[in-house]
């Protein structure tokens, strides 16, 4: 996927850095509220277990960045058909992924890639 970055590296360095006692809890779970809500509702399952408290309730939850994006900038996708919609009529924006622990509020940026005209195959 085009601009793709993957955020492996750094999720794994917080969770060692968590595990060391470096990070507190306090500092790897502390999703904002409307995360929190978007993961509850929009929010995809992320098909794995939360690395610090264990359970299988991490949500993926998507945002789209671009400054031509208007309205749309900085807005949570509840569907796919939204991406799409927005892909087909703007050149270029980013899409964010971010996981989300609905039960201990974890959250890392999972994947980042780009969208748009420019990008379409
Ligand atoms: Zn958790």
């Amino acid at each position: 996927m085009p601009g793709h970055v993957d955020y492996a590296l750094a999720r794994r360095a917080v969770i060692r850095d968590f595990r060391r006692g470096t990070l507190t809890r306090l500092d790897v779970c502390d999703a904002h509220p409307e995360l929190l809500r978007a993961g509850r509702h929009v929010g995809e399952d992320a098909g794995r277990a939360c690395p610090v408290c264990g359970l299988e309730n991490v949500r993926l939850v998507s945002y789209v960045y671009g400054d031509k994006l208007k309205g749309a900038n900085g807005r949570c996708i509840s569907h796919e058909r939204e991406l799409a919609k927005l892909g087909a009529t703007h050149d270029e924006f980013a899409c964010y992924v971010v996981e989300v622990c609905l039960d201990c509020s974890w959250n890392h940026l999972d994947r980042r890639y780009l969208l748009g005209r420019r990008h379409a195959v």
